[in-house]
């Protein structure tokens, strides 16, 4: 196998031959077809996570087909589309799992992260992990949903029903969610850098009822703000922009610090959250539901040699939407 490798923090991955591997007990290997590029391979490979396991193969957004299945795998079969998430492994036996909290596990394993992932041509998955696919639509069209969409989901629930819902930073993540919140009728406001009137316009194509910059005052009093982008001071923003009893979710793993600001920013009942990881009922609910919605991904396709351009290319928003590896 290939694969696209950190083999040192703060460094361009490396392209590299590997043993193939076989799954073990419970586990299957996939061939991949296509893994997403995410803001959190970013923050691995910047080692802004604490104790990344290295060296790792990225890539935690994988669509591919198992060609091997380990000994008791059940309910999956060789051949079958098959999607890696971010979460690889749970513990099973913790508070947070007993308590249908497996995004919280005490002892959790994430794809890319604590384990090898999708940044290759071939991958190692536990299979209570992966989320079958079903034949309908393209490789690389549906790999950012397995984490973008999944996370951006889990986002939108946290962020309550509200009609008016804004988005800070509006790149794979928020495009997915926009389109789920327009579904549902609410009405979205998306906030972008200050002057980037490319995204602004990708936002409007998407639906948005209006598109500015994060400094910038939406028309209307927003019930809830999800913040994609990993800027602390968008927390204030986000504050001052949601009435009274509104909602700011923070969805990303990583953010820079949050500057001081005033109470009166939270108080009358404002609320300031975040959203963790995923588990593994996000992950059925959102991919059950995405084709109802038709859901359309914009994607930038890139060889997986070509991987740190994909990672350079996101770090200064040079495409909208999410970008794809294909082997
Ligand atoms: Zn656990
Ligand atoms: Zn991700």
């Amino acid at each position: 196998m290939h694969a696209m490798v950190l083999n040192q923090l703060g460094t361009p991955l490396e392209w590299m031959e590997l043993p193939d591997r076989q799954p073990g007990p419970g586990q299957i290997r996939v061939s991949v077809a296509a893994c997403g590029v995410c803001r959190t391979d970013l923050h691995v490979i910047d080692g802004e996570l604490p104790d990344p396991k290295v060296p790792i193969i990225p890539g935690h957004e994988i669509v591919g087909r198992i060609d091997a299945l380990g000994s008791g795998v059940a309910g999956l079969t060789l051949g079958e589309r098959i999607g890696i998430p971010w979460l690889a492994h749970t513990c099973g036996v913790c508070p947070y799992c007993a308590g249908h909290q497996e995004n919280l596990c005490d002892r959790p394993a994430f794809t890319g992260y604590s384990r090898d992932g999708g940044f290759a041509t071939a991958a190692i998955a536990d299979a209570r992990f992966a989320f079958p696919l079903g034949e309908a639509g393209g490789d690389v069209e549906l790999a950012p949903l397995l984490c973008a969409g999944l996370i951006g989901w889990r986002s939108l629930v946290s962020a309550g029903d509200g009609r008016t819902l804004g988005l800070y930073g509006f790149g794979a993540a928020a495009h997915i969610v926009a389109q789920v919140a327009r579904w549902q009728g609410r009405t979205v406001f998306a906030f972008t850098r200050p002057g980037d009137t490319a995204t602004q316009a990708f936002a409007r194509r998407l639906g948005a009822a209006w598109v500015g910059g994060s400094d910038e005052t939406a028309p209307e009093r927003l019930d809830a703000a999800i913040i994609f982008a990993p800027i602390g001071a968008l927390v204030p923003l986000a504050l001052t922009a949601v009435r009274k009893g509104g909602r700011v979710v923070c969805a990303g793993i990583h953010m820079s610090d949050i500057p001081g600001f005033p109470y009166r920013l939270l108080w009358e009942e404002r609320q300031l959250v975040s959203v963790a990881n995923l588990t593994r009922q996000d992950g059925i609910d959102f991919l059950r539901l995405a084709p109802q919605i038709g859901i359309v991904t914009q994607t930038t396709r890139y060889p997986l040699a070509e991987a740190n351009q994909a990672l350079a290319d996101l770090r200064a928003g040079r495409f909208d939407g999410a970008a794809v590896l294909v082997p």
